[in-house]
């Protein structure tokens, strides 16, 4: 485990540098030298490009839930009637492929959904 770094003004603790450059920026705002100032900035981008693939990544798994909700009719369905085990098994693959389709699709979307 790597020491975590300091922070001058406060001393308070963190894992990586990336975190002290977004705290000092958040809290000690009002006093950076420049070479503060443009880490807290590439960090600020760097954080908000994590947030954006991990909303990316949520929506997806979100637009998936109606596809696998339908299976899930499907395959209850199929069990309460008695219905043959090939009519549960035999949509799977397609069910798969529709759900990875409507994951990439949603992830891949650029505009807001609200
Ligand atoms: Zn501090």
């Amino acid at each position: 485990m790597a020491e975590p770094v300091r922070c001058s003004r406060c001393g308070e603790g963190f894992r990586e540098a990336r975190d002290l450059a977004l705290h000092r920026g958040r809290v000690h705002g009002n006093d950076l030298d420049e070479g503060e100032q443009a880490s807290f900035e590439v960090a600020l981008e760097e954080e908000a490009a994590w947030l954006d693939g991990f909303r990316r990544h949520v929506r997806a798994g979100l637009a998936t839930l109606p596809v696998f909700l339908v299976y899930a009719i499907v395959a209850v369905s199929g069990y309460i009637y008695r219905a043959s085990e090939m009519f549960i098994v035999l949509p799977l693959p397609g069910i798969l492929g529709f759900a990875a389709l409507t994951y990439y699709m949603a992830y891949r979307h650029q505009g807001a959904l609200a």
